[in-house]
């Protein structure tokens, strides 16, 4: 078997198993066996494989058509262009969520008019998980002091595991939200919570729902359980004209911005779009 038809045999398996990108997949599993990358499948692409490859090769498909999801068979996701490491204690970091750290990292640097300026900031990174948010703000930004929280132990060794491989020194707390962090206050309280729906997991893509924590992705039955007490305790937990910013779903800006507008205590809600035109991040200052 030549490795082009290796290749090609995983990527029909796939195809058959329903994953979203079987060509993507089926190549990528090969670079990560190998240690190649796109140029040097071209140059082997007409070479014969052994057999050693060729087992170790269908058995990473073997694991992706039951649809564990790559970044659990690799270990790895890329964000912000860090490597995180990944496992079934945390949420894959999404590319959506580049959107909240480039947002936040503006404020952080002083090039949004509308927040007020500071030379230091210290952030909080409120369910942290992997810890892709707090770590990649750190690495980009170099005037912040950054927390990391999260209810999960298991997120947090991973957590842990990440700002150690990304050369940046958080502080971390484990528990339910802010009882995390006790008393403390921050300049910045940055999150992406669980916001799916109960009744929409079941349609989730097999990925999601049968290997990545519910924990982090159930909000309760409209979505908006975490909201609600994040930005009910965000007052008290915020700096004078701190900056609370929330990741949210595409369909939740509106009641995400009513929940902080209740609140009385916060200035004009932001809402900041993905590269797909969604609402995808919500941000407001505390007035006082
Ligand atoms: N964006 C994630 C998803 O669609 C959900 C993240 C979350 O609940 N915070 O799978």
């Amino acid at each position: 078997m030549l490795v082009r038809e290796m290749i090609k045999t995983g990527e029909s398996r796939l195809l058959k198993a329903h994953c979203m990108d079987p060509w993507l997949d089926a190549e990528l599993l090969y670079y990560y066996l190998t240690g190649t990358d796109r140029v040097g499948l071209f140059l082997q692409a007409k070479q014969p494989v052994d057999e050693d490859l060729q087992k170790a090769y269908f058995d990473l498909i073997s694991q992706r058509e039951k649809r564990i999801p790559l970044q659990h068979i690799t270990g790895t996701q890329e964000f912000m262009g860090l490597t995180f490491q990944v496992n079934p204690d945390v949420l894959i970091p999404r590319q959506d969520t580049e959107i909240l750290v480039e947002e936040a990292a503006r404020m952080i640097r002083g090039d949004n008019p509308s927040v007020r300026q500071r030379r230091t900031w210290k952030v909080l990174d409120l369910c942290c998980g992997s810890g892709a948010i707090g770590i990649s703000l750190a690495r980009v930004c170099e005037n912040l002091k950054v927390s990391a929280s999260d209810y999960s132990a298991k997120a947090l060794e991973t957590a842990k595991i990440n700002a150690e491989k990304n050369h940046v020194k958080p502080r971390f707390y484990q528990g339910d939200l802010y009882a995390a962090v006790g008393k403390r206050r921050y300049d910045m309280i940055a999150s992406n919570p669980p916001y799916i729906r109960s009744h929409m997991i079941p349609i989730l893509q097999d990925e999601v729902k049968l290997h990545e924590p519910m924990m982090a992705l159930d909000g309760g039955e409209d979505g908006l359980d975490f909201y609600r007490r994040i930005i009910k305790e965000a007052p008290e937990h915020l700096r004078s004209r701190g900056v609370l910013i929330l990741e949210i779903g595409h369909d939740q800006a509106e009641d995400v911005s009513g929940l902080i507008r209740q609140t009385g205590a916060f200035t004009k809600v932001h809402i900041v779009k993905d590269l797909a035109g969604h609402d995808r991040v919500v941000y407001a200052s505390a007035l006082y």
